[in-house]
C-alpha cells in the first residue's frame, strides 16, 4: 500500500520530500494541493512534471480514491463511489441546492444497525471511518465543485461562494453515533479548516442515546435529526432493531435535551413505507392515517420539523413506496395537528443516490451505472 500524504504531519511531509532530494518548500506546495482535495499528483501544476510522476509511483494523495462518479440527469447531484486504502468502498453525495452545496457524508463502511428498509446494512458493518476518511469526502466534493466551474463556467447567479461546500449532512452509510469520537473530530475539522458553521452541519441518528448525550457534552449547536420512522415502540421495533435497546421515549427525551440546550429545531425523519398484501394490493405500513395521528400526538408541543421521506425502493427489501396521495394524506393530518412537516424531495434517484445502493451493487459486482 502506498503511503497517503494527506495523513502525514507537516514535518513528516517535509522529511518525505527532502528524502526524495527535493527542496523543503515542496512540502508546502503539496500540502496546499491536498487541502484543496487534489485527487492525484498530476493536478499539482506548480510541481515539476518529473517529480509529480515520481510521487505518483510511490505515494497517494487522499485516503479516498474516486472509483465511480455519477451525475444525475438534472446535473444537480453527483454521487461518488470511493475506495479506501484497505479496499473498502464508501459513498458520498454532492447536492447543489438553492441554499448552497451540501455533501452527504458516510461515517462507516457498512452498518450494523439492521434497519429493515435500508440497503446500507445488508452486508453488515465493516469498520468505522477515520476523521481523515470523512474529511476527504468533503474535499472530494469541493474539488469537483471547483473543477466543474472550470469546465462549465461560473454558475449564472454569480454567487462568489457558490463553488464551496457550505453544508454537511452526516446521513450517508453508517450510524455516526457508533463512531462518535471520529465524527466529532471530523465536524471540528470541517468547522476549523473549511469554515463550515455548526448550524450548517446536520447529524442523523437512528437513536443511540449515549451518543446523543456525548453530543450534549460536546456542546456545539449542530442540527440533530432522528430517524424515527414509527410512532410506537411496537411498530418501531419491527423495522429498527435499535429500538429494542433504546425506546422511543428515551430517544426523544435525549433529543429534546440536545435541542433545548442549543435552542434548535429537532429534525424528525419518517420514511413512508407500504407493503404488498396477499392480493398484490399496496397496503400502508407505517403510513396509515392512524399512525399520522399517533405521530402528531407524540410530537405535539415539540420544536420539530418532520421530514416525510417516500421510501427509495431497495430490491432486497419487502416494502413498496406508498402512492403520492397516501403521502399527502399523511402530511395533511400532521399539518392539521399543528406539526411542521415537509416532504423530502428525492435527489439523484436516477443514479442510485439513495442510501447505500451504489456500494451494494458494486460489492455484488453489478454495473451500477
Ligand atoms: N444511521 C443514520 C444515518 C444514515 S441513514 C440514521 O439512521 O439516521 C440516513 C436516513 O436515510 C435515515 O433516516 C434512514 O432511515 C434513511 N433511509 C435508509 N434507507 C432508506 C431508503 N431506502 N429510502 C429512504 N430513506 C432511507
Amino acid at each position: 500500500m502506498k503511503p497517503i500524504l494527506f495523513d502525514f504531519t507537516y514535518s513528516e511531509l517535509e522529511k518525505f520530500v527532502t528524502d526524495m532530494s527535493q527542496p523543503r518548500f515542496r512540502a508546502k506546495q503539496i500540502r496546499d494541493w491536498l487541502n484543496r482535495g487534489a485527487p492525484d499528483f498530476e493536478s499539482m501544476k506548480n510541481i515539476p512534471e518529473k517529480f509529480r510522476a515520481q510521487l505518483e509511483s510511490v505515494a497517494q494523495t487522499l485516503p479516498v480514491r474516486v472509483t465511480k462518479k455519477l451525475e444525475s440527469s438534472d446535473g444537480q447531484t453527483t454521487k461518488f463511489l470511493l475506495e479506501l486504502n484497505d479496499g473498502e468502498q464508501i459513498e458520498c453525495v454532492l447536492m447543489r441546492t438553492s441554499y448552497g452545496n451540501s455533501v452527504c457524508v458516510s461515517s462507516q463502511a457498512g452498518c450494523a444497525m439492521g434497519c429493515k428498509f435500508c440497503a446500507s446494512t445488508l452486508l453488515g458493518l465493516k469498520r468505522n471511518l477515520t476523521v481523515n476518511e470523512m474529511f476527504a469526502q468533503i474535499l472530494t466534493a469541493q474539488w469537483e465543485l471547483r473543477a466543474s466551474v472550470n469546465e462549465k463556467s461560473i454558475r449564472p447567479n454569480g454567487d462568489a461562494n457558490n463553488n464551496d461546500v457550505s453544508h454537511i449532512v452526516i446521513m450517508g452509510t453508517g450510524e455516526p453515533l457508533q463512531n462518535v469520537e471520529n465524527v466529532i473530530g471530523f465536524m471540528e475539522r470541517a468547522n476549523q479548516d473549511m469554515g463550515i458553521g455548526w448550524r450548517r452541519i446536520t447529524l442523523s441518528t437512528c437513536g443511540i442515546v449515549p451518543g446523543i448525550k456525548r453530543l450534549i457534552d460536546w456542546g456545539r449547536p449542530i442540527n440533530l435529526a432522528i430517524s424515527l420512522h414509527a410512532p410506537t415502540d411496537e411498530l418501531r421495533s419491527q423495522i429498527m432493531p435499535i429500538n429494542n435497546k433504546y425506546k422511543l421515549s428515551e430517544v426523544l427525551s435525549a433529543a429534546d435535551e440536545f435541542t433545548e440546550l442549543h435552542n434548535r429545531q429537532l429534525m424528525i425523519e419518517y420514511i413512508l413505507l407500504g407493503r404488498k398484501d396477499v392480493n398484490g394490493e399496496t397496503e400502508l405500513y407505517n403510513a396509515t392515517p392512524e399512525y399520522a395521528e399517533m405521530l402528531s400526538k407524540l410530537l405535539r408541543g415539540k420544536n420539530c420539523m418532520v421530514n416525510l421521506i417516500p421510501w427509495n425502493a431497495v430490491d432486497e427489501r419487502d416494502f413498496v413506496s406508498p402512492s403520492g396521495n397516501a403521502v399527502h394524506r399523511f402530511q395533511d393530518i400532521l399539518i392539521k395537528n399543528g406539526i411542521h412537516t415537509r416532504i423530502r424531495r428525492e435527489r439523484g434517484t436516477d443514479i442510485g443516490s439513495a442510501c447505500g445502493q451504489l456500494r451494494l451493487k458494486h460489492k455484488r459486482g453489478e454495473n451500477a451505472s
